[in-house]
């Protein structure tokens, strides 16, 4: 009876270790398929690590995901790294040992930023990329918006203003998967201009980490090369708009050349009505932000995103979302930025003449 007992007793410790190294790998492994236990308090913990909080557009992506997410009955911790590679991954680390059961990646840069992926698979826990893809990762969604169109619809708008002459790209930033999305989109319809020798691209160049100042600098090159001989500028968004067009105003020639844009920010929206800014490319942030926060959450309790188109990464097809931009001019700004309450009419047109 004793050794019977004894013998189950042994039983029953071998089976308490395998249950617990059990428990312990079974979160482990991204493709456990198993769901991943949320808070104490039963809600799921969104962590979200963005790039920078630098530009208008990243405020707002911030304000609307928490208010989606909270809304769904999530939690979200937000972490900015300021465009720093390592601080980002620090940052990330320090979420995922928190015990997030999701994490939100807006990479600054799209190939350091797989070590955030393997990190927090290693934790059992999914990654959406948001708005900008991680490249050469297992990354499990991403979300945002058809970005080469973005480029086509900055270099349509452009083109139909110059449809022949000297080109100016003033590009975002190398390290983010998105600038070349918006060049490549540019370069599509680009292209058989400059095969039919109407239009050539006389300057070139990334902006380092989105910088104004980067883009100004290179606007000024760009002139200075071409002793002012420029007639069109293509900038991969805003803020590099901005840098680009303070080098045009310098030189008596803001408002004489097209410029295109990027991200509807407040100052552009001002420049499109004063007319030194061509157009912009206005991307609901509030959509973004809510199918982000709705599709995080589900990656969160292992259920089916249900992403109906994949985008590669060098690695693996990516299930993505990725959701359609507007091209914004003077004309359409009312209906389109101003009546989705994107902005005021008050500020847009407050320098209006
Ligand atoms: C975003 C743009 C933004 C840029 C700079 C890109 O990845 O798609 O909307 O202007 O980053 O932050």
């Amino acid at each position: 009876m004793t050794k019977r007992m004894t013998k189950s007793g042994v039983m029953l410790v071998i089976f308490a270790i395998i249950l617990v190294i059990s428990a312990c790998s079974g979160n482990g492994g991204n493709n456990s398929g198993g769901k991943k236990e949320s808070g104490k308090d039963g809600k799921i913990k969104i962590g979200f690590s963005l790039d920078t909080l630098q530009e208008e557009r990243w405020q707002r992506d911030r304000d609307l995901f928490k208010a989606a997410a909270e809304k769904l009955g999530a939690e979200v911790e937000v972490l900015a790294a300021n465009s720093d590679d390592a601080k980002q991954i620090a940052q990330a680390e320090s979420l995922i040992s928190q015990g997030v059961d999701v994490l939100v990646v807006v990479p600054h840069n799209a190939e350091a930023t797989a070590a955030i992926v393997e990190k927090a698979h290693e934790a059992g826990i999914k990654v959406l990329a948001y708005d900008r893809l991680i490249k050469n990762s297992d990354v499990d969604l991403y979300v945002s918006f058809d970005n080469e169109r973005v480029g086509e619809m900055q270099a349509e708008a452009i083109v139909a203003k110059a449809p022949k002459g000297k080109f100016v790209y003033i590009g975002g930033s190398e390290a983010d998967n998105n600038a070349h999305l918006f060049k490549k989109g540019a370069m599509n319809i680009l292209q058989k201009y400059i095969d039919s020798g109407d239009i050539q691209i006389v300057y070139d160049q990334w902006s380092k980490d989105w910088n104004p100042a980067a883009a100004l600098t290179n606007m000024e090159n760009a002139l200075t090369a071409n002793n002012n001989q420029i007639d069109a500028v293509i900038a991969a968004n805003d803020g590099t708009a901005g840098g680009a067009i303070q080098a045009l105003t310098a030189q008596g020639l803001a408002g004489k050349i097209p410029v295109s844009g990027q991200d509807a920010e407040l100052a552009a929206a001002q420049r499109i009505i004063e007319g030194t800014q061509t157009m912009t490319v206005y991307k609901p942030i509030k959509a973004l932000a809510e199918k982000a926060a709705e599709l995080a959450i589900k990656l969160a309790k292992g259920e089916d995103v249900g992403a109906d188109k994949t985008v590669n990464n060098g690695k693996i097809d990516v299930p993505s979302v990725l959701l359609d931009p507007i091209s914004v001019n003077k004309d359409n700004i009312d209906a389109t930025v101003i009546a989705d309450g994107f902005h005021s009419k008050d500020d847009v047109y407050k320098n209006a003449k």
